[in-house]
Parts: structure tokens; sequence; C-alpha cells
């Protein structure tokens, strides 16, 4: 099962399994020497709104879940377009989304409030393979039941990975702070009205305090 799994590209765009195996893998499948899953998943599936993040089409995800002892090590990459909004400029665009994830899964104790040791993960994060990268802070989540619910993840790992601040374009004008016009397309009449140098605006600054001053 796993080698078919793992032979199939990310772009390929085939489909081994129906979306809602990738999402919701059971438990049972997930051993040490790991399972792999992969397909592509629309926003709607992945619980996606246009508050979160946008992407075009459909968002390719690849899976390398693996079990040791009661913990779940899931490694991925997504890959897809997204749709950003400017922050200067205010005009969507789209950008090439591709990152990498690691998280960890536990099972979720229902037992009467015993603290959760602090301790207790980082000792097992000590026993995951080795990759060269184990002192980096997995992002932790949590299962019960018989299955995974990689959805709400995969959901919260994109939008982690959505720049704070997109820009279309570094060199993006943005928009007039006066008439909002979008400067990308031309200069607005403000500008025209003020090509002089800072001098200028300096001058005329200190005219008008004068001209209070006199009154
Ligand atoms: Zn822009
Ligand atoms: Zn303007």
């Amino acid at each position: 099962m796993i080698a078919d799994c793992e032979m199939l590209g990310l772009d390929g765009g085939m489909r081994l399994r129906t979306t809602m195996d990738v999402l919701t893998p059971k438990i049972v499948d997930i051993t040490a020497e790991g399972l792999s899953l992969s397909g592509n998943l629309t926003s709607e599936e992945l619980g996606l709104t246009d508050a979160d993040a946008s992407i075009r089409d459909t968002v390719a995800v690849g899976l390398d879940l693996r079990a040791i002892e009661r913990t779940i090590y899931v490694t991925g990459v997504m890959e897809g377009t997204a749709v950003h909004q400017c922050v200067r400029c205010l005009k969507d665009f789209d950008a090439p989304l591709a990152f990498s994830l690691r998280v960890v899964y536990e099972r979720e104790v229902k037992a009467p409030v015993v603290a959760k040791q602090p301790d207790a993960r980082k000792k097992k994060t000590q026993t995951l393979p080795d990759d060269g990268e184990e002192d980096q802070n997995d992002d932790l989540y949590y299962f019960s039941g018989d299955h995974l619910e990689l959805a709400p993840m995969l959901r919260e790992q994109l939008i982690l990975a959505a720049p704070m601040h997109p820009l279309c374009s570094e060199e993006c004008l943005g928009l007039c702070a006066r008439c909002g016009k979008d400067l990308n397309e031309g200069p607005c009449r403000c500008r025209e009205e003020s090509t002089g140098s800072p001098f200028d605006v300096l001058r005329t600054m200190k005219d008008k305090l004068r001209g209070t001053g006199n009154r």
C-alpha cells in the first residue's frame, strides 16, 4: 500500500484514494513503517473560508504518517496556487504556494484532569527517526477515536504559511493616500499637483504657518 502511494506525483492529479481517505486515515493503518497519503484537495475539503486563505482550484497534499509508540508524526508538503490580496494596492494576485509541514498527533486524554507533563512530548520527539531537525518544535494536534482528522491541521498549516504582508510586487506603488487611485496604473492628479521638491512642501507649510501667525 505504501509503495503504491509513494509513486504518486504531487502534480500528477492521480488519486488512488478518495479524498475522504486522505483526510481521515485510520489509526490502525499508521505504523512505524509509515503510511503515505496524497491527493488534491479543494478549499471546501480543507474547510478553508475566504477569511482564512484563498487557493486556486486545489492544493496537492503529500503526507507521510508514522506511528512511534503512541505518537503519530506527520511530515508532508502542500503545493498549489494561493490567492493573496496585496497590502499596498489591495488587488488579488496569484502566488505559488509550496511548503513543508511537520506536526505531531497525540491521542486526546479524557482522563480526569491529569496535567500533561511537559516533558513527556520532548522525550518522544527524541525517538523520532532522525532527519537532523530534532530541535524543531513540531505543532501538536490531538486525535480521538479510530482515525485522524487531517483537514483542520492542513487548514491551519495553510493559514500559517500565508505571508503576513503579501505584496503583488516588491515595487508595488500602492494606492494614493488622498484619492485612492492605483498608482501602478499611472500617477493621479494629486501627484501632479505636488510634483515639486520636498522643499516646496516645506515652503508652503512655512507660508501657511506665517499666514496664521500674522492674523
Ligand atoms: Zn500591489
Ligand atoms: Zn491621488
